[in-house]
């Protein structure tokens, strides 16, 4: 039910949820491969969701041609979209395009969105951008961290534009008080026994940064 898909152009984790609804978390940067990757398990026409973590352009560039394709809602944290129109859109920061994107729900701390059997809830946790989200189940007990947390210590980098020390040591303390059992990370393979990585992680943060 839950694909994983390693996208170009570096390697950010993609998730295609196929529950009653179909969603993505996350694009990547590559509209072609991700198009050709999700049609080995479901047309795109049915995509019903488009969740962004967070606005980077490894995780988001081929939004705006994926909502076209797929006419899937995107969604995300509405101040990260804020963010996205002041950095993304406009820079050339990495040197690679990223046409702007709508966006169809703008999310905020403690929203729902509504899968079927997954009921994902928005947990916002700035530090890496300003509107990172984490997604969590509560029942099934899964969260998907976009760039805020990685397993065995790891935690987004707060050295580019948006990023914040102070709030990223926050946001992982905020994580610490969910119960996960599994952790589904922007980068790197999915674990178990998710609540160790993440203690893991805010002690490094605190040490670190
Ligand atoms: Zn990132």
């Amino acid at each position: 039910m839950i694909e994983r898909i390693v996208a170009p152009p570096l390697g950010a984790n993609v998730y295609l949820i196929l529950d009653e609804k179909k969603a993505l978390i996350d694009v990547g940067g590559d509209f072609s491969f991700i198009h050709r990757a999700i049609s080995k398990y479901v047309d795109v026409r049915e995509l019903d969701y488009i969740i962004l973590t967070h606005t980077h352009f490894d995780h988001a560039s081929a939004t705006n041609d994926l909502r076209e394709v797929s006419k899937a809602e995107v969604m995300l944290h509405e101040k990260e979209y804020e963010f996205a129109k002041v950095q993304n859109f406009s820079s050339s920061f990495f040197g690679i395009d990223f046409p702007s994107f709508e966006a169809d729900r703008l999310l905020n701390e403690g929203d729902e969105i509504n899968l079927g059997k997954l009921r994902l809830r928005v947990i916002h946790t700035p530090g890496h951008t300003p509107g990172s989200v984490c997604l969590y189940d509560e029942d099934e007990k899964i969260m998907f961290t976009g760039d805020t947390v990685f397993p065995n210590g790891g935690f987004g980098r707060v050295d580019f534009p948006g990023g914040n020390p102070a709030l990223m040591i926050e946001s992982l303390k905020k994580l610490t008080e969910f119960d996960i059992e599994v952790m589904y990370p922007g980068h790197d393979e999915p674990v178990n026994n998710a609540n160790e990585h993440v203690k893991i992680s805010l002690k490094f943060a605190r040490m670190f940064l």
